[in-house]
């Protein structure tokens, strides 16, 4: 057995022995999908079921934003969980569900975290582009990680994994999973360095920062999915500094929302329709400023780096 297949085995153990063991009410984790380069978040309530779990390099969402819905009370001081929930988590999803607990949203003791050491997760975008015209039918991976496709004309295609790994993933220098109860080691070896063009905003200048920060609010679309998606940001608890049109706004809010929070998951990076570079703005400006002024920049207009961050 490849040490991916083994991973994957023993996740499928684990899993089916804490339901069956009744040590977690549900556990959360991923099937296959019948979309090409993605895997399907799944509540698992049966040991039987997790048979059909999987874990490979498209299981990029992140399940820690799935916690909200199964502690909706939260986990106050001192209350002991009234549900369990068992879940594979990258180190990205670790350190959501631990800032989770931290934040008394979630109760440490309804929680069984299984860690998977992370050697990236594949873009699906980078994947597509890298088929040219032809279309993925299916899509797996090959005991070596590297992607297998099957293509529209029938024929069968190999991607080397590394180059279409989300960029997000390819800065990540956390590879291992921390506070975990169990770590499965997931890791197959050493990725890209960053792409080039990309970097902190610490690292730019003030004026860098507002010519970044106008080129990506330009191409915003004003969906939200990036703060939807977001492990980290309450939409009950923030209903909007103003519309979701309001694409400045919208940004100075996910901004000040998340600012010292972020985990740097990359699920906003991922679930973006348009490209954004959505981690970039809830960075700091090099000053420490938000890098979004929503009132000069209503409607997406560029806008200057603003006011102080908390
Ligand atoms: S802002 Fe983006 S990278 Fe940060 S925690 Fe939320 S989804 Fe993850
Ligand atoms: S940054 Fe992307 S995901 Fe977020 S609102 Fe704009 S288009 Fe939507």
């Amino acid at each position: 057995m490849s040490p991916r297949a083994a991973v994957q085995a023993r996740l499928r153990e684990l899993a089916g022995g804490l339901l069956r063991g009744r040590r977690v009410d549900v556990f959360l984790g991923f099937r296959k999908s019948g979309i090409p380069f993605r895997a399907r978040p799944v509540a698992f309530h049966d040991a039987e079921d997790t048979e059909s779990l999987v874990w490979n390099s498209f299981c990029s969402h992140s399940l820690a934003a799935y916690l909200r819905d199964w502690f909706p009370v939260g986990g106050a001081a001192g209350a002991a969980a009234t549900v369990r929930v068992g879940l594979a988590v990258k180190p990205c999803d670790a350190r959501a569900a631990l800032r989770l607990v931290a934040e008394g949203v979630v109760p440490r003791d309804g929680l069984f975290l299984i860690g998977i050491r992370c050697s990236g997760m594949l873009d699906r975008r980078r994947a597509e582009a890298a088929l040219g015209r032809r279309e993925a039918l299916g899509a797996g991976e090959n005991d070596g990680g590297d992607i297998r496709v099957v293509v529209d004309d029938g024929s069968e295609v190999t991607l080397p994994r590394s180059p279409l790994l989300h960029r997000v993933c390819r800065e990540c220098r956390e590879r291992e999973p921390q506070g975990c109860e169990v770590v499965l080691d997931g890791a197959d070896g050493p990725v890209d360095e960053a792409p080039a063009g990309r970097g902190p905003a610490a690292a730019l200048s003030e004026e860098e920062v507002r010519r970044r920060v106008a080129a990506e609010l330009a191409r915003c679309l004003g969906c939200g999915a990036c703060r939807s998606v977001c492990p980290l940001f309450d939409e009950e608890a923030w209903t909007g500094c103003g519309p979701v049109e309001d694409r400045a706004g919208l940004h100075a809010e996910r901004f000040h929302h998340l600012a010292g929070r972020c985990t740097s998951c990359g699920a906003c990076d991922r679930a973006c329709p348009a490209g954004v570079d959505t981690l970039f703005l809830v960075r700091p400006t090099p000053a420490g400023r938000c890098p979004v002024e929503p009132a000069a920049g209503r409607n997406g207009a560029p806008s200057a780096p603003g006011g102080p961050s908390p």
